[in-house]
Parts: C-alpha cells; sequence; structure tokens
C-alpha cells in the first residue's frame, strides 16, 4: 500500500481548473519526482497534499486514511511537511528561531533535532543568530528544509529546491538527499532540473497542463518521452 496517494484529484482556482485527475502514488521509503514546465500543475499538486489547496477527502490518502479536506496544520501534525516555493522564511527571525518554528505544528522526537540540521549543514550552525534573510539563496533554502525536517516528517514535500540558485549550490543541498531518505523519511520533490530529479528520484511523474503525461522509474524512460510529455507530441 501506498504511504500517500491521489486519487483523480481535481484543483480549482475560482473557474480555473489547475488539475484534471491527477494519480500519484509515494511508497514508503521512496523519492518521487515531479517535473514539467511551468504552470503545468505541480506546485497546485504540492499545495493540494499539504492542505494549504483543499479537495475531496478521497482524492488524498495518507496511511491509507482520507486527508484530501484537512486543513495545513492537521496535515502538518499526521506528518506532511513541505518546503515552500520561494522558502518563505520569517526575515525577523534568527536562523535558530526559523528552524525551531518547525516544532510548532509537530512536536515529535526522532532524527531530526537542531543538532542533526546544524551536523547536515553546517554553516547554518555558525549563522545560527543571523536573521535568515542574511543568508544566501542557497543558505535560505537550507533553513527551509531544516525547518520542515524539525517536524520529523514521515513525508517531507520539496517545491522547486533548485530554483534561482547557481549549479554548485543545487549540488550542496541535493547531497544532503542521502541523510534525508536515511532518516526514514519519504519525498516528494517538484524540480525544473530534469538532470537532477532523475538522479534522485525512484519514480518520476510529468506533468502538463493540469494532468500526468508520463508516469515511470527513471531507468525506463527516455529522454524522448519525457520531451513528448513535456512540451506534448507534434
Ligand atoms: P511553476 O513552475 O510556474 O510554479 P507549476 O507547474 O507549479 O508551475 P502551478 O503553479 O501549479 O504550476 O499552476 C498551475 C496553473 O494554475 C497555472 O495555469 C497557473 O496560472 C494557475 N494558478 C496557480 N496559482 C493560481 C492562483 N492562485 N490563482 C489562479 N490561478 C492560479
Amino acid at each position: 500500500m501506498a504511504l500517500l496517494e491521489t486519487r483523480s484529484l481535481t484543483a480549482f482556482y475560482g473557474d480555473f481548473q489547475a488539475l484534471f485527475g491527477v494519480d500519484m502514488a509515494l511508497a514508503e521509503g521512496q523519492t518521487v519526482a515531479i517535473i514539467g514546465a511551468n504552470g503545468a500543475g505541480k506546485t497546485t499538486l504540492m499545495r493540494s497534499i499539504a492542505g494549504v489547496l483543499k479537495n475531496a477527502a478521497d482524492q488524498i490518502r495518507f496511511d491509507g486514511r482520507p486527508v484530501g479536506d484537512l486543513a495545513a496544520p492537521d496535515v502538518l501534525a499526521l506528518g506532511v511537511a513541505m518546503v515552500p516555493e520561494g522558502r518563505k522564511l520569517f526575515p525577523s527571525l534568527s536562523v535558530e528561531e526559523n528552524l525551531l518554528i518547525g516544532r510548532y505544528g509537530r512536536a515529535i522526537d526522532g532524527f531530526w533535532s537542531l543538532d542533526a540540521i546544524y551536523e547536515m549543514f553546517p554553516i547554518l550552525k555558525e549563522r545560527r543568530h543571523n536573521p535568515g534573510t542574511a543568508l544566501s539563496g542557497g543558505q535560505q533554502q537550507m533553513v527551509a528544509i531544516g525547518r520542515a525536517l524539525m517536524s520529523n516528517p514521515r513525508v517531507l514535500l520539496c517545491d522547486e529546491l533548485s530554483l534561482g540558485l547557481a549549479p554548485v549550490v543545487i549540488k550542496d543541498i541535493y547531497a544532503a538527499f542521502p541523510k534525508i531518505r536515511g532518516s526514514g523519511a519519504s519525498i516528494v520533490i517538484v524540480e525544473q532540473d530534469i538532470g537532477q530529479a532523475l538522479k534522485v528520484a525512484d519514480h518520476v511523474y510529468c506533468m502538463m497542463e493540469g494532468r500526468i503525461t508520463l508516469s515511470g522509474k527513471p531507468s525506463d524512460i527516455s529522454r524522448d518521452q519525457i520531451h513528448a510529455a513535456y512540451f506534448g507530441a507534434h
């Protein structure tokens, strides 16, 4: 049984339909990547799973129970934490305070603690008293990842981790993934950097115009298939 799945998931912004029956599944311990062009619906899918957008209860199942109609704090309390697009740190708080915010919604003891985050990202320990916004983009992304991990989530949702970051910084961020997987978390990443997505994921879904157009293991799908799923077959 999948730990997390969506079944014929639909999503709307007012009258505008952004998702048209999305089926995806994440098995315990797996990393799934969602790729697709701008506007394909990736962020909408993540926000639906995280409870930021409400859906029909049965359209999203977590650990066997319907959760599609739950609000974000309730989804977080169950163990689904999100690293949002754009990081969304609290500018007036220090790095350490931003990390501790992650404990508010779900204070479950487990692998992740301040010490564990600082061991994974040592630069954050050096900067722990600095305001979050005094950091580089990559360091801010590390804080956003650390903040989500502080809740010891069962599922970590990462939206566009590499957005606006230099390739060398993206590499540093993704270097943390084996450790995050090792902690037992299952992971969903939304990623525009296809190469990066194929490297870390056990399973890839490609979206176009609110639908899944390709799904498979990275080793089973070709560049041509991805190209067609991304831009449509012409
Ligand atoms: P991006 O890479 O640009 O973030 P995406 O694949 O994450 O793209 P979404 O942000 O999920 O795509 O957007 C899917 C569709 O929903 C797009 O057509 C977008 O314009 C629309 N949309 C997104 N957010 C809103 C909103 N708040 N109100 C109205 N329409 C929206």
